[in-house]
Parts: C-alpha cells; structure tokens; sequence
C-alpha cells in the first residue's frame, strides 16, 4: 500500500504561527497557566494579534474560501437521481447553508455541474457542450450510479460512465443518493477547493523613492510642431 501523498501545509493552512510553547507540568487541567518567561509572554501577546503569511498565501486563502462557499450549480437534471438534487434546495435539506443554492439555468452563469441520472449517448454531446460553455474554474460532481458507471443499464445507449467525456471531480454513489449523500459530496467538493493553488499574475511592486528626493512632475508628451500649408 502506497502513502498518500504529504500535503503542503502553505496550501492547507496559509497563516503560519510561531511554535507552539511546551506545557509546563504543573499545568492544572482547563487552568490557564501565566508564563514565567517574558520572553514566552510577549510571544503568547505577539501571537493574539499577529499573523505570519505571504501575499500569495493570503490571496489564495481568500479566492478559495469565496470559491467554495458560493457555488452555483447548474440545473440540470437527467432522470430519477435529479429528484433528489431537487431537494436539497428545499427547506428539509437546506443547502443554502453551504452557500450553493443558487441554481442557474445558464451554463454561462455555474461553476458545477451535478450530473444527476443516466446520460444517454444522444445526450453526451449535449452534456460536454454545456460543460464547455461554464467558465473557469468548474467542477463536476457524478451523482448516482448511472452517471458514475452506467448503473445497471449497461447497454449500448447509455454512457458507461461520465468521466469518459467531462472530468469528474467527485462521486457520489447510491441509485439514487439521498439529499444527505449529495450534500456530502458538495462538502468534499469544499475541502478540494479549499486546498486548490489558486494562479495569480507576477505583482509589480514600484520602488519607493529615495528619502529626500524631491518629485518629479511627470513629463508631458511634446505637441507635434505644426506644418504650415501653402508655404514656400
Ligand atoms: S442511479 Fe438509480 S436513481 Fe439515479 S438515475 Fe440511475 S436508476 Fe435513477
């Protein structure tokens, strides 16, 4: 058995802190204890109000938790399996409390797509179309077996599984899941976006001017001389 592969703490956790102090013995159980060491008090001060991160860190932290607590599923439903997508908009279920109630019915508007039922091999083209119309970044998740592998119509109308023409993000498997099983893979499909490395362009930082320097009023572009018409 392979191990999984290590995950990088910047993506995971972008604030570093300092480490933490070793717990004196005499330390009563649930009783704070004061530290003896200045040295140690004005690191436990430090720590309260300060943050150690990077812009990058910083910027990905941001876009990632925007990202994964404002999905926007596109409605779009197959067959039985789309009943139970339907009510996890409900009030039983209540998805809004992850913030991914908002389906759209424009493709240009979702960033996931819940591929909810059998997808026929007429439909399949259809599908990927929809696919290619979502902006970037998208996600896919394969609800029910149907979507996931065929399910039990393995015959030659149904795709044998819709990795095969979109890539999937997560599957949720079940014939049908209940609104409790997809609600989960919406959550899993969180913590994936949440430790995705988010691209951002090079920053330009401009120098700083010297102290002292005395400004400079920006040069204006020189007029073109004018040429007089008609001269000798
Ligand atoms: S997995 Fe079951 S419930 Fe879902 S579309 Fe297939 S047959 Fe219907």
């Amino acid at each position: 058995m392979t191990e999984p592969p290590a995950r990088d703490p910047k993506i995971d956790n972008p604030f570093r802190v300092l480490p933490a102090a070793p717990v004196p013995a005499a330390a009563a159980p649930g009783r704070p204890v004061a530290p003896s060491d200045p040295a140690e008090a004005l690191r436990e001060e430090v720590e309260r109000g300060v943050l150690f991160t990077t812009v990058g860190g910083m910027v990905n932290w941001a876009v990632n938790q925007s990202r994964a607590n404002a999905i926007w599923p596109l409605g779009f439903g197959l067959a039985c399996c789309a009943i139970e997508m339907m009510a996890i908009v409900g009030p039983r279920f209540d998805i809004s409390r992850f913030g991914a109630e908002v389906f759209r019915a424009s493709p240009r508007q979702a960033d996931l797509m819940i591929v909810a039922g059998r997808v026929s091999i007429k439909m399949a083209p259809v599908l990927r179309q929809l696919y290619d119309q979502m902006p970037d970044p998208k996600w896919v998740i394969s609800m029910g077996a149907c979507a996931s592998c065929g399910g039990v119509f393995n015959n030659y109308a149904i795709l044998q599984g819709v990795d095969k023409i979109v890539p999937v993000d997560v599957y949720v498997p079940g014939c049908p899941p209940r609104p409790e099983a997809l609600i989960h893979g919406i959550m899993k499909l969180q913590e994936k976006i949440l430790v995705s490395p988010v691209e951002i362009g090079p920053l330009t930082l401009q120098p700083l001017p010297a102290p002292g320097a005395a400004k400079k009023a920006p040069k204006t572009p020189k007029k073109p001389a004018r040429k007089s018409v008609g001269a000798a």
